[in-house]
């Protein structure tokens, strides 16, 4: 199936409460443009100066998401145009997206990531440290951020029920959250989880964004 195709079809499955990123890392312009002209506008990239120089060149009403894992010192080459960062893994960086974001005079949506998989390699937050930053004074002094929900990633298994109850935690999560920091912000309301490989799963258990790269671009080449 085309690029089109998938995003039509992918688009479908998705019901009311989910959008769809798509994840165009590693893959050209013409690739991105043809998911566009399918109607997409919400994109995902994980490496900074790529983002960049996609921003540049590609229609400005893209909506340009950050999924991947965010260095403090890259944080602003994407500050003046990134919609939504979905990677917050430290109160460092929040503080920095917060600086960055002021000095463009923008508020920066962003999502706290949970480590919520089995595999020791991937990023993010226990609850506990997601409830120390919350907690913190100096938090709620931070003008130019705003906390828009929780992000994470099920372990890389065929295990279904692994990866539905790794979902369930994180929409466990999210809710205790909600009632505790957020009860009367409706801002807060995303729950980014859900691949090529899960994306299934994750709408059943309550995903806002799915981030979906390989199935709608196909197999990427990191050698090239
Ligand atoms: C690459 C990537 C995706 C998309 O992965 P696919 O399996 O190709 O759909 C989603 N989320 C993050 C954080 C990624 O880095």
């Amino acid at each position: 199936m085309s690029i089109s195709d998938n995003i039509k079809k992918i688009t479908s499955e998705l019901g009311e409460n989910t959008r769809l990123v798509a994840v165009s890392k590693t893959k050209p312009n013409e690739d991105i443009m043809e998911a566009y002209n399918a109607g997409q506008r919400l994109f995902g990239e994980n490496k900074v100066q790529e983002l960049v120089g996609k921003y540049e060149t590609l229609p400005k009403d893209i909506e340009w998401h950050f999924i991947g894992h965010l260095q403090t010192n890259k944080v602003k080459y994407i500050a003046p145009f990134v919609s939504l960062i979905h990677g917050v893994d430290s109160f460092k960086l929040l503080k920095t997206i917060n600086k960055e974001a002021k000095k463009k005079d923008r508020v920066i949506d962003c999502l706290l990531q949970f480590h919520i998989a089995q595999e020791s390699t991937k990023f993010g937050l226990d609850e506990q440290e997601a409830e120390t930053l919350l907690n913190d004074e100096q938090f709620k002094g931070l003008g130019n951020v705003r906390v828009v929900g929780v992000m994470g990633m099920a372990t890389y298994t065929d295990d279904v029920d692994q990866v539905r109850n790794e979902f369930r935690s994180l929409k466990n999560i999210f809710n205790r959250l909600k009632e505790r920091y957020f009860t009367s912000d409706d801002s807060f309301r995303e729950i980014s989880m859900g691949m090529s490989g899960d994306y299934k799963i994750a709408i059943e258990e309550g995903s806002t964004l799915v981030r979906i790269g390989s199935s709608i671009f196909g197999a990427r080449n990191y050698a090239l």
